[in-house]
């Protein structure tokens, strides 16, 4: 190896285009702002481009919800069937992760629920559960328009999925239809079973917020049909059910955070705050899931956005599409840094200007990589090392490895910067003492320097007296999922 030149002054000053000053931040969190007070606004909600949903839960956990719950986990980097047992101080869960082929995530919406409908079916079998009577909630991690707990119109679809005939549907409808077209799985609404005729009437009556029974035929001899059914209490996003199993311990938890394949965020608002909410008055506080993942659709954040933001945009599966989306969450974040050590390569600045076919193909860098580069201690680079080699860059020099690392810094740091800037947006508007925030996601999990970044930035931007806490909530699209159904069914059936 001839005399390797440290261009790794150089390869700082071309990764200053991913600082973001003070002055830029607070810009963009009053922008933010404003978007969500349009986003909460009877008149203005409509061309807000952070939507801010109702999700229609006004009730946090209060730690008695007991009893066994079936959950589905969509939208994040797996797909998941999930039964959850709720205790006393404790929980217990058996979960199964199914594979979302490609073909589906990108074809019709009828596979996909055709697809949900068989995993929840072959669940069922496999853990001989279809016997009792169950209530369920289906962690769906897109954008919703909410028209109750168990009515949601998808709006557009987001995270490498594209599957047609679905935005602008009732997605429980297409669960629903997806469980009626299997002849092994039939679906009743709740009360056919009671061979009351009174009780569909009612039933009926209450729409939407009746549930929905599923009816197992063929898989057992069947006496009672009401002994095999399952409820659908609710519909959920994941950051929702990230608050809510975080409140279940932790009752100052009033906000739920995803950093993950995605970026969102949910809070509890006044209901008074809420122009658009129509179910039932008298309770004090809503829900709102912001869906802030599209912050930036309006060119709001065009003027911290580099020419790889704009590479990753015009490349993906939604163009203008999520763009405050795009610069944070893991989906997106190995690619920004690959794009970034593509341009240095080409401008000589890493690897003696010689890449990999592997670093020129879109995609081959992963945001697991990221953390993993970031995990190395200072002066070590083993896992760079291994990354590289992985890229076929095992050509790499210290210098190389530490241009690399400094790039995978800067660009996590951005993400976390951005991220900081909504939830102290959020504790500035919330304007309490004292707020948890409960978090998930792979970013946040997995990165090693996201969380202490976090504390840092959001410290320096509350409010003075503004203190709050981050917490990761431990699996929130499954235990939040069977909270927000147990709480549901207590409101709904009047349960204990
Ligand atoms: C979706 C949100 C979701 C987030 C995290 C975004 O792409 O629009 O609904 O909460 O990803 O999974
Ligand atoms: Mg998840």
């Amino acid at each position: 190896m001839g005399m390797a030149i440290n261009h790794v002054p150089q390869i700082r000053e071309e990764c200053e285009v991913f600082h973001m000053s003070d002055k830029q931040i607070r810009e963009i969190m009053n922008r933010l702002h404003n978007d969500l007070v349009k986003g909460l606004g009877k008149d203005t909600h409509a061309n807000s481009i952070v939507k801010c949903w109702i999700t229609y839960i006004q009730d946090l956990p209060n730690g008695k919800e007991r009893g066994k719950f079936l959950a589905l986990d969509l939208g994040g980097t797996n797909f998941r069937v999930l039964i959850i047992n709720l205790g006393e101080n404790h929980f217990d869960m058996q979960s199964k992760i199914y594979a979302i082929p490609n073909h589906i995530m990108t074809g019709t919406g009828v596979a996909l629920f055709d697809h949900i409908a068989e995993c929840l079916a072959n669940f069922m079998k496999e853990h001989d559960v279809y016997k009792e009577r169950l209530a369920l909630g289906f962690t769906f991690s897109f954008p919703l328009k909410q028209l109750g707990l168990t009515k949601g119109l998808l709006q557009r679809w987001t995270k490498g999925f594209s599957c047609s005939g679905v935005v602008g549907e009732d997605v429980v409808q297409g669960l629903k239809d997806a469980i009626a077209r299997r002849g092994d799985l039939k679906l009743s609404v709740m009360g056919i079973l009671n061979d009351a005729t009174g009780t569909l009437m009612s039933c009926a009556h209450k729409e939407p917020h009746c549930r929905i029974g599923i009816i197992i035929g063929e898989l057992t001899m069947i006496s009672t049909l009401s002994d095999v059914q399952i409820d659908i209490c609710a519909i959920l996003n994941d950051t929702t059910g990230t608050l809510m199993s975080c409140a279940w311990k932790n009752h100052n938890c009033k906000i739920g955070l995803i950093v993950g394949t995605g970026s969102n965020a949910c809070y509890v608002e006044k209901t008074e705050n809420c122009d658009l909410f129509d179910g039932e008055p008298g309770k004090p506080e809503l829900l709102i899931n912001t869906e802030w993942g599209a912050f930036g659709d309006d060119g709001a954040l065009d003027f911290v956005r580099t020419e790889f933001d704009r590479e990753v945009d015009v490349k993906s599966i939604n163009p203008g599409k999520q763009i405050q989306e795009k610069m944070i969450s893991g989906m997106y974040m190995g690619e920004l840094v690959r794009l970034a050590l593509v341009k240095y390569t080409r401008m000589g600045l890493l690897f003696g200007g010689r890449g990999s076919d592997l670093l020129f193909q879109r995609g081959s860098f992963y945001t697991k990589y990221v953390s993993e580069i970031e995990s190395d201690k200072p002066g070590d680079f083993t896992s760079c090392m291994e990354v590289l080699e992985e890229l076929g860059l095992s050509h790499a020099t210290e210098a190389d490895m530490a241009g690399v690392r400094h790039v995978c810094e800067c660009v996590s740091r951005r993400a976390a910067h951005l991220v900081s800037a909504g939830i102290a947006t959020l504790l500035n508007k919330m304007n309490e003492p004292r707020v948890t925030v409960g978090i998930d996601g792979s970013v946040y999990r997995f990165h090693p320097h996201f969380h202490t970044l976090m504390c840092e930035k959001i410290a320096q931007l509350v409010r003075p007296g503004i203190q709050f806490d981050l917490m990761l909530s431990e699996d929130g699209s499954g235990r939040g999922a069977a909270l927000v159904a147990a709480v549901a069914c207590r409101q709904q059936l009047g349960h204990a």
